[in-house]
């Protein structure tokens, strides 16, 4: 089997084993995508409207927000692995519940386990506060964050805004770019 086929093949394990509620109203599982080889992981909230139809995370407006960033970087989608703390789509776009995102958890952890990335970048506090129950995103994004966590491959970890959240707010937006930027130093400053 090949990387890809092994990855799949976790996340049709874990799909199968799921007991989310949000499985009932979701059109599919959302796996996470891309290089089972990156060395990079970002994680996301949940599934929207576009990726629930596509079965694919971020193919809506804030994926593409988040190809242009990656774009600035000299990044392609390629190069990394994208995922979501949920992998079923909340219904109306709510927030997901602690209980579906409990419900994901060793979905999420195997997932990174499998992937081994040098680097798991938040986006959003959903993601963060997975990891970082107490911290604010508004104070946080940005910061490379070192820490040793059970079971968590990685001990380097970079909040950033949810694209989401910056698409239409000029301030937001621009922060997230400038921390995007950030990125490929870190990536060669965590691989010393
Ligand atoms: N927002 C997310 O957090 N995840 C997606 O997959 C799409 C939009």
């Amino acid at each position: 089997m090949t990387p890809t086929e092994k990855l799949t093949a976790l996340h049709k394990y874990h799909a199968q084993e799921n007991t989310c509620k949000l499985k009932q109203t979701a059109t599919q599982a959302v796996y996470g995508n891309g290089n089972p080889k990156a060395d990079i992981v970002f994680i996301g909230e949940a599934p929207g409207k576009n990726e629930d139809i596509k079965g694919i995370p971020f193919v809506g407006a804030s994926g593409k927000f988040l190809e242009e960033m990656l774009t600035s970087i000299n990044m392609k989608r390629e190069d990394i692995y994208i995922t979501n703390i949920v992998k079923y789509r909340p219904p109306n776009n709510r927030d997901p519940l602690p209980e579906e995102k409990i419900a994901c958890a060793d979905w999420l952890h195997a997932e990174l386990e499998f992937i081994k990335p040098g680097l798991i970048v938040f986006l959003g506090r959903h993601a963060m506060n997975h990891f970082f129950p107490s911290e604010k995103i508004s104070e946080t994004h940005g910061k490379l964050m070192s820490k040793k966590l059970a079971g968590i491959p990685t001990n380097y970890f970079l909040p950033l805004y949810h694209p989401a959240a910056a698409i239409y707010n000029r301030t937001l937006r621009e922060e997230l770019f400038s921390d995007f930027k950030k990125i490929p130093d870190i990536l060669k400053s965590i691989q010393k």
